[in-house]
């Protein structure tokens, strides 16, 4: 489904002869997405790469087998369970009028690969989605796999980028751009974090973590988060612990105390979930305690 200059000529023409001068170009629709996949993942710039069949109509993000796929933006989700070279795939119908693919979704009921699971929810989907069903920004959709043509090789997410649902633009640019989601949990509900990394910098009220590992409660899911830079507000009320020469539990302890590159374990106070916190926006996440490592 390449598109070729002559129709994006026409399509150009359509637009400057209907829209008018201002109109923004159809690329332009396309909004700043969640990135696709939560945790460690890697992609390049393999849009129009030859494959078997064409040119490459996505980016694939390489991901472990069963890492979470999440909603660019929030849309609406379409399973599609009956192609054999995209296996267990899923449209997502933005509220932008960007439509993105899903393709290779898990279909294996071990960490090994069975081939044995369906293109269902809980398999290839998440858990109590329902085809047709709304979702959030952020919210799950799927499990990264090797379904389809990709079996047998490393799990990874084949991910398209329709704009205003036509032909496929490269995913890659809207990628970098891409906020990534430091955990996946349901919005209203409780959450606690253990930030696992190093002190980037500690003044004021706030510590910045580059962060290794995101665990969360409840749960208790662990996930690789190399190298996000995460701020979090350091209230009065918490504590550092371990670190030598402090005297265990200072009752007021200072940020001054957290060095840059120590390496460190915050524990944030349980909140209630919302995109921001998701997101690990600054002012979203407080510190109840911070366990400094020997
Ligand atoms: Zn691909």
């Amino acid at each position: 489904m390449s598109l070729r200059p002559t129709t994006a000529l026409l399509a150009l023409l359509a637009l400057l002869l209907t829209a008018g001068a201002a109109s923004a170009s159809p690329a332009a629709k396309v909004p700043t997405l969640v990135f696709p996949v939560l945790g460690e993942s890697s992609y390049q710039d393999d849009f129009g790469d030859a494959r078997g069949q064409g040119g490459h109509q996505g980016n694939d993000i390489m991901a472990p087998r069963n890492a979470l796929a999440l909603a660019a933006e929030a849309g609406t989700v379409k399973f599609h369970t009956t192609s054999s070279r995209a296996g267990c795939m899923l449209y997502l119908d933005g509220a932008s009028g960007t439509q993105y693919l899903y393709i290779h979704l898990n279909n294996d009921l071990t960490e090994a690969n069975d081939n044995r699971g369906t293109c269902v929810a809980g398999v290839a989907y998440a858990k109590g989605l329902r085809n047709g069903a709304k979702v959030a920004a952020g919210q799950p959709v799927g499990f990264v796999g090797d379904s389809g043509d990709a079996n047998g090789i490393n799990p990874h997410l084949h991910f398209e980028v329709h704009p205003s649902g036509g032909g496929a633009a490269n995913p890659f640019p809207y990628l970098g751009k891409a906020r990534r989601l430091l955990f996946s949990a349901q919005p209203g509900t409780t959450f606690t974090l253990a930030l696992t990394g190093k002190v980037a910098n500690a003044a004021g009220e706030e510590l910045q973590l580059n962060v290794d590992q995101v665990r969360q409660w409840p749960g208790g899911r662990k996930v690789k988060q190399p190298g996000q830079r995460v701020p979090v507000v350091f209230p009065e009320t918490a504590l550092i612990e371990g670190l030598a020469g402090a005297a265990g539990l200072s009752p007021f302890p200072t940020l001054d105390l957290l060095t840059r590159g120590l390496p460190v374990t915050v524990w944030t106070e349980p909140a209630t979930v919302t995109f921001a916190a998701l997101a690990g926006t600054k002012g979203a996440l407080a510190a109840s305690r911070v366990v400094v490592k020997p």
